[in-house]
């Protein structure tokens, strides 16, 4: 009788899941779903992250009858002995293309007696499949958005039925009380798909709480983007098309990730390895902790450290804020997201972040310095937002909550750097840089 390994990382889903498909045809339908805890991702996530994979798995467990085995150690170890054991004739995985995950996936196929059969990956269009003419990878996003939208993307599969699933011992997982899984997951989204049509006009406004938060799911592959993506196409509303060019936006980090991988801690425009920073101090210790004296800059940092998750605007704004007005080195502030985020990943942090910093493929210029008092008054207009996060301006009504040091405020920090003198000193320390170093090849 047949039998192949399922080794799930980044696709805890059984729907629109070609990679177990592929395991379940393998395999006779006889398949064994392996998860490995490896030290070398585990150790690094902080506990948001580490709640929400252990729920997740939790979830995708209980989804095939308790079956799912865990194991601790190093994939290319495990998998090797497990695929052994069980006499497997393949082991399937969805492609990683993340720096790590390559490298890992090499040495396990390496180690294996069967072959190690990759299908699919976490993205609608797999990273490297998106081309110039010239056969380059794209490094501004708007023609990469519309030769993405051109390549297309299948449609989505059905999960496996009537599979046998391998009962073996499985290691305990570690506790969590997070809100995870395919079913929440797949909820979550066909609710949101109701109200998709105001998300073109409410995406920036942290105060309406009107984004999805679909990122969480789709860093675990609790939901395919594909599958949102057809959902997306059934819709026709400006939201729907802006829903979708968002999903791109992910793909394209992942797919400068792919092709850069050292753009995860290092400038993608090099001469950005000239710039000047300054060494994180009492700024950046303020800034982790919410204490800056920018009420939306504050209200960011709070909401993170209390939830693992930051709206998009407010992430960009407090990414300013550590670069050009703290004058620290952006990956800095990567790595503390990378700790503090449920939906921390590495292509989307580290890619946005360079975007932010101005280093980054299509960033934006970088003398385009978000003033941190503007961006709140024009994205959180009555500063319910501020209000939400940062308890010490409850008794400032409406706007006034974001110019707290126009009025007497007990507790609140004084404003730990000003604006303009910090905006000054990160132009002129652009332009000590500008032009000392080419542009990378730029398509
Ligand atoms: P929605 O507005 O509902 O967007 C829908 C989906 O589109 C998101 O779930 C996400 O998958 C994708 N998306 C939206 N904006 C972006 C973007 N700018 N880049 C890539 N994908 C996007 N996103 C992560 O998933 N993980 C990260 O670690 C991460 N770090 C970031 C760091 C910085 C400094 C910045 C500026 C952005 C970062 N983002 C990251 C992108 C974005 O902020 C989040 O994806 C978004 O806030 C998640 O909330 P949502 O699902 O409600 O978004």
């Amino acid at each position: 009788m047949g039998s192949a390994v399922m080794w799930f990382r980044r696709d805890l889903r059984l729907a629109d899941n070609p990679a177990l498909l592929d395991a379940v045809a393998a395999g006779d339908g006889r398949v064994l779903a392996l998860f490995v805890l490896d030290s070398a991702l585990w150790d690094k996530a902080g506990s948001p992250r580490q709640e929400q994979l252990a729920a997740s798995l939790r979830s995708l467990s209980d989804s095939i009858g308790g079956n799912l085995v865990v194991r601790h150690g190093d994939p290319a170890t495990v998998l090797p002995a497990l695929a052994r054991e069980i006499g497997a004739a393949s082991v399937h995985i969805a492609a990683d293309y993340g720096p790590y995950g390559g490298r890992r996936d090499s040495a396990v196929a390496e180690a294996l007696d069967c072959p190690l059969v990759s299908t699919g990956s976490p993205y609608a269009v797999a990273p490297g499949r998106v081309l110039t003419r010239q056969g380059t990878s794209y490094q501004v996003f708007t023609p990469y958005y519309g030769a993405w939208r051109d390549h297309g993307w299948r449609q989505p599969v059905a999960a496996p039925t009537g599979v046998e699933w391998i009962g073996l011992k499985s290691e305990a997982l570690p506790e969590s009380t997070a809100e995870a899984g395919e079913e929440v997951a797949r909820k979550r989204w066909q609710e949101y798909l109701g109200d998709i049509a105001a998300y073109d006009d409410e995406r920036d406004r942290p105060d309406l709480d009107s984004t999805s938060r679909m990122s969480i799911p789709l860093k675990y592959g609790e939901i395919h983007p594909r599958t949102m993506l057809a959902d997306l196409a059934a819709k026709r509303s400006a939201g729907a098309t802006a829903y979708q060019r968002e999903l791109a936006w992910r793909e394209f980090c992942a797919d400068l990730l792919a092709r850069y991988p050292e753009a995860a801690w290092k400038p993608l425009r090099p001469e950005f390895e000239r710039m000047a920073y300054d060494e994180p101090g009492d700024g950046f210790d303020a800034w982790c902790n919410g204490l800056t004296g920018y009420p939306i800059v504050d209200a960011g940092m709070r909401e993170l450290a209390a939830t693992g998750f930051m709206h998009n605007r407010v992430r960009m704004v407090v990414a300013s804020f550590l670069v050009k007005d703290l004058q620290v080195h952006w990956k800095y502030g990567a790595r503390w997201f990378m700790k503090q985020l449920r939906d921390g990943d590495l292509a989307s942090n580290s890619l946005n972040w360079q975007w932010v910093a101005g280093c980054g493929a299509d960033a934006s210029p970088y003398f385009r310095i978000f003033n941190p008092t503007t961006q709140g008054l024009k994205f959180d207009p009555e500063a319910a937002y501020v209000r939400r996060w940062v308890p010490e301006l409850r008794d400032l009504a409406g706007k006034a909550a974001h110019e707290p040091w126009k009025y007497d405020v007990p507790g609140y920090p004084a404003r730990i750097v000003d604006h303009g003198a910090a905006r000054e000193e990160s132009l002129r320390r652009y332009a000590a840089i500008k032009g000392t170093a080419p542009d990378r090849d730029r398509s």
